[in-house]
């Protein structure tokens, strides 16, 4: 055994200590479930152990599944993945079945022996399903572990009994919130909810305590026992009923139909609510392993687990010592410049923070402790906290306080004058190690890089807005971006927790290069006089989070119509979308500036709520007598992202699809059930999705024609990840 371990003591008592080798957390695989297995029998089988503990040799219970096993049990089925994959579940079930029966009788339900789950800190996932295969869970106190089931937002659901189980311990209600949304808790709130049933400060010596007391009764689980009834009522009880009704509208308001993964957990419980706990188990197993087979949980894992995973962990690194940043400066101290600050002094690096004077600057670090203050009233920051990400922060107007900074972020206008005085004020303050970083969402960072004379130092570090909640930093290199600078901005991203992309410089780098044609093709359909809650509606039930009249809304129409002129102005004769502007210019003049100005696409309340598109805009653009299909408006947004992602790659400007989907998820939310716009194409197929591409040119425009790299694998017969899914490069292939 390597995983876990058997230690039978003098008092009875066997404690079962999971503690996987080098690894800083415990996750499961096929082998370390055996040994489990092997180590909960022996236990049992041995008549001087009174009862069971199962713990974790780490700070942490365990951080989950080895999301690669459930790969690997459909890679072994070969011809029959499904039958492959029902089989290993089923074999999770009897494990956790085996250790929730306890060796008693299960006619009688006699002669079990007690099993108590010690968590030390952290249990997600299957390190939260064995607990509950347990008879009584027992954590520390230690708020800053997290007690849930994650599986949802990889898209899969607790398939090791934790769906059956959870909605059994505390009913459909309040089971809900935790498989839906992934609700993660500490301890204290995840035993003030049921979840588990002790916080103390020593979970390890409570949990022999207890079992060495318990009597034959702790031993039999609720559903075990004849008389039970489903907290809150079964499907078929008035109040279940209710429940389920609403369950189900809440997950298609959510979801608009997009993620198989939700519904096949309604169905498990549903179902599994309606018959004996065994049978709900199989059927929990069944739902699962659709779920499994359904192409987007593969590619939502891929995605979301392992890809995002590598690339946090460098995978894009180029070879250089540590460059960890000691202390960053931050020019600007607007909205990004702010957020900016902000998320490093949280991630315990000093800053200092510059504006044109010391009153901006410190407005600036006002925004910081804001968001700390909203931490606060949530109870997710203490005030010690606060003083102290505050305190690294110091805010200023004098460029001499950058001295000994090793990198400087600047986030001031965007404009080509006033940052090059700046990059040559910043650059006469720092020393010659201090790699200096752009912001600059829309100009070529060649260019800017020549107001440096170091260019090979000069870099593009693009956050998103809002800088402390959006995931992705995309980092960009201009041409003469040398390697230290792409590890230095890879590392900082690492130590403020987020997830990077490194793309070369272009129009608009990645991100903003497939999100503006989102946006432009939604406005196009309203001009073409397509009803905008068709457009809005096909974008949801595509599976992004937001309409492309919304997000523009969101993001304001005078920076649209900005960033129009200057589109236009750089293309010329070739600029493609006059219809768009139409819309646009019309929208700005009529001071219909978004969100921020209560008035936009969409209508809002006096308190800035959006209550429903606007009235007057199906006036201004008369309803087209023929309205297209709703799987047409879907297609003509979702293609015209994933095309121009294609043409990313195809250009170099992207160098990894692995980036390009991870990118397009955590950047602007690029339909995530798909595994991103490269795993879409993958799953539609390159020959289906070429076909449909030509259908749409035909129809709509050259924006849809089809990629050169998009026709050869369709005529190859290959897929994106068959070819470039290990992050090589299409120029190299
Ligand atoms: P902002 O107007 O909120 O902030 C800019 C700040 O820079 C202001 O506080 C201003 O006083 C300061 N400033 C201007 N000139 C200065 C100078 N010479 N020296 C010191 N400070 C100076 O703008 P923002 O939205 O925070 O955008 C800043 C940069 O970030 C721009 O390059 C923008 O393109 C980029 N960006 C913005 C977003 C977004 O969504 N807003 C997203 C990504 C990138």
């Amino acid at each position: 055994m390597t995983d876990f371990t058997l230690s039978k003591g003098a008092d009875g008592v066997a404690v079962v200590t999971w503690d996987v080798p080098g690894r800083p957390l415990n996750v499961l695989t096929l082998d370390s479930l055996r040994e489990l297995d092997e180590a909960v029998a022996e236990a049992l089988a041995d008549e001087a152990v009174k009862g069971i503990v199962i713990t974790s040799g780490k700070a942490d219970f365990a951080a989950g599944m080895d999301l690669k096993v459930l790969a690997s049990m459909k890679e072994a089925g070969g011809e029959s993945p499904a039958a492959s994959v029902f089989d290993g579940i089923m074999q999770m079930h009897h494990v956790l079945r085996r250790i929730e029966r306890a060796g008693m009788d299960p006619k009688t339900l006699k002669g079990g022996k007690p099993v108590a789950a010690a968590l030390p800190g952290t249990a997600l996932g299957i390190g939260l399903e064995i607990p509950l295969a347990c008879h009584r869970i027992f954590a520390a106190e230690n708020p800053k572990a997290k007690i849930g089931l994650p599986e949802i937002q990889v898209g899969i659901f607790p398939g090791a009994g934790g769906t059956t189980r959870l909605v059994r311990k505390l009913g459909v209600m309040a089971a809900a919130p935790l498989l839906l949304e992934a609700k993660l808790n500490d301890p204290a709130r995840a035993k003030s909810m049921g979840v588990i049933d002790e916080v103390v400060a020593d979970p390890l010596e409570a949990a022999k305590a207890w079992v060495l007391q318990a009597t034959e009764a702790d031993t039999v689980k609720p559903w075990d026992r004849k008389d039970y009834k489903m907290p809150g009522g079964a499907p078929y009880h008035p109040a279940g009923f209710m429940t389920f009704t609403g369950a189900s509208a809440m997950i298609n308001g959510r979801t608009a139909g997009a993620y198989p993964a939700p519904k096949a957990l309604l169905k498990a419980v549903y179902e599994g609510a309606l018959v004996p706990f065994d049978t709900a188990l199989r059927i929990e197993a069944r739902h699962f392993t659709s779920v499994l087979l359904n192409p987007s949980s593969s590619a939502m894992i891929r995605s979301l687990f392992i890809n995002k995973g590598a690339l946090e962990k460098g995978a894009n690194r180029p070879e250089a010592p540590d460059q960890s940043v000691r202390k960053l400066g931050v020019i600007g101290a607007g909205m990004m410049g702010a957020g900016i600050a902000y998320v490093a002094a949280n991630a315990g690096i000093e800053v200092v923070l510059i504006d044109a004077d010391a009153a901006s600057a410190e407005r600036g670090k006002a925004h910081a402790e804001g968001i700390l203050d909203k931490g606060i009233k949530r109870r997710k920051v203490t005030e010690e906290k606060k003083a102290e990400v505050l305190g690294r922060i110091t805010p200023g107007a004098d460029y001499a306080q950058l001295a000994g900074c090793d990198l400087v972020v600047e986030a001031v206008f965007e404009d080509p004058a006033v940052k090059a005085e700046v990059t040559a004020k910043v650059l006469a303050a720092v020393g010659e190690d201090c790699i200096f970083a752009t912001n600059t969402s829309t100009l070529p960072i060649t260019e800017l890089a020549k107001a440096s004379d170091r260019p090979g130092d000069f870099i593009g570090i693009h956050f998103f807005s809002p800088v402390d909640k959006m995931m992705l930093v995309e980092i960009i290199k201009g041409e003469a971006t040398g390697d230290r600078a792409v590890a230095k901005a890879l590392d900082f991203v690492r130590q403020i927790r987020k997830t990077p992309i490194v793309v070369n410089d272009a129009r608009f780098f990645y991100a903003n290069r497939c999100i503006i044609p989102y946006i432009n093709e939604g406005i196009r359909m309203v001009a073409e006089g397509i009803a905008p809650a068709l457009i809005e509606n096909a974008a949801k039930q595509a599976g992004m989070p937001v309409g492309p009249l919304q997000l523009v809304d969101e993001t304001s129409i005078d920076l649209g119509v900005k960033i129009a002129k200057a589109t236009r102005a750089a293309l010329g004769e070739a600029y493609p979308d006059e219809a768009v502007d139409e819309v646009l210019f019309a929208m700005a003049e009529r001071g219909r500036l978004g969100r921020k100005a209560g008035a936009g696409f969409y209508a809002y309340d006096d308190k800035g709520q959006r209550i429903g598109l606007w009235d007057e805009l199906e006036r201004a653009y008369p309803r087209a007598a023929e309205q297209p299909e709703l799987a047409e408006v879907r297609d003509r947004l979702l293609y015209v992202q994933a095309l121009e992602a294609v043409r990313a790659f195809e250009a170099g400007v992207l160098t990894d699809i692995r980036e390009g989907d991870v990118g397009a998820i955590l950047g602007w939310g690029f339909a995530p059930w798909s595994g991103g716009p490269f795993s879409w194409l993958d799953i539609l197929g390159a020959g289906a999705a070429v076909e449909r591409a030509s259908a749409l040119e035909a129809a709509h425009g050259a924006r849809f024609a089809v990629p050169d790299l998009l026709r050869d694998l369709a005529e190859g017969g290959g897929s994106f990840y068959g070819r470039w899914g290990g992050g090589e490069a299409a120029q190299a292939a």
